[in-house]
């Protein structure tokens, strides 16, 4: 596996294989690998003839508070990960190669970045789509793949492709959980064995909704955030951040259930933010 840590060695690489009419598959991450960015990554090598993982911590996704100076790191470890799945390149540059002491451009999708997961963190979506783009102008992928986990920035990304005619395929990746179904993630080592096991109240309360909706065929949201919060709300320090039913095409909230809907949530147990969602495709 190649490692490169810095743009113009990526670049000379990547023109080179475009000489080669590769497909290229690009898969973006912050890192301290799991098995829901192996699946991501094991379906860009089923896909494409050459696949590229980026590591990079993006600053200007995390807000002041945030955990950005304390967001888990292993590159060693994720090295020896990426080497079993047979990667052709890492990425792996560091702040000052992607930002520029004088950086001054952002993308910034309109409306879908100030609700929901924009709405508790502030300027989080301009972060995510800037770097995201910046990556793209650098790797030039084929295609690119994210995972439903993020649902909202899967959506925000896809339409910052339409709206600015990027030339990449935007692939989204079922969400990877754990047994009990907690969605994996990164941040999920900070909780505690107590808080480990509040957390799946999350996932239950969207189970619940998407029982009730398929089964008791209940279709009014107001009712059915209702019976979602009633199960967060039993467990106790847990904040429930929000939990609410939008069209998965714009994000925008509606009051009766219809097909293509996904109810997303977030919840804070101490210091960690937990976020999840479930896609309602039919009725
Ligand atoms: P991150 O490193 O958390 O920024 O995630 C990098 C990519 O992996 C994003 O597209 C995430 O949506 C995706 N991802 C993270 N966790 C999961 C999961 N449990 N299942 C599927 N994809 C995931």
């Amino acid at each position: 596996m190649r490692i490169c840590k810095k743009i113009n060695e990526v670049r000379e690489e990547i023109r080179k294989i475009k000489k080669e009419n590769k497909m290229i598959g690009f898969v973006p991450t912050m890192g301290y690998l799991h098995k829901g960015h192996i699946s991501l990554i094991r379906k860009a090598k089923i896909e494409c003839d050459y696949t590229v993982v980026s590591i990079f911590v993006n600053p200007t996704q995390f807000g002041p508070n945030e955990d950005f100076e304390r967001y888990p790191r292993d590159i060693e470890r994720d090295i020896k990960i990426l080497k079993n799945e047979k990667v052709d390149l890492l990425f792996n540059p560091d702040t000052q190669e992607m930002y520029k002491e004088d950086f001054k451009t952002w993308v910034y999708v309109d409306e879908y970045s100030d609700i929901l997961e924009g709405k508790f963190r502030p300027g989080h979506f301009k972060g995510v789509c800037t770097v995201v783009l910046k990556l793209f102008n650098i790797i030039q992928p084929d295609k690119a793949y994210f995972g439903l986990k993020d649902a909202q920035q899967l959506i925000i990304v896809k339409k910052m492709v339409d709206d600015l005619n990027v030339p990449v395929e935007i692939v989204e990746c079922e969400t990877v959980r754990e047994k009990d179904g907690l969605a994996v993630s990164s941040r999920n080592i900070y909780l505690s064995k107590e808080e480990r096991e509040k957390s799946i109240c999350l996932y239950k309360a969207l189970k619940k909704m998407e029982d009730l909706i398929k089964n008791k065929k209940i279709y009014e949201s107001k009712i059915l955030i209702e019976e979602g919060k009633k199960i967060i709300e039993k467990e106790k320090n847990v904040e429930l951040q929000y939990l609410e039913i939008v069209k998965i095409s714009n994000l925008k909230r509606i009051e009766k259930v219809e097909k293509d809907v996904i109810i997303l949530g977030a919840i804070k147990i101490g210091n960690v933010r937990l976020i999840d969602n479930i896609v309602i495709s039919m009725l």
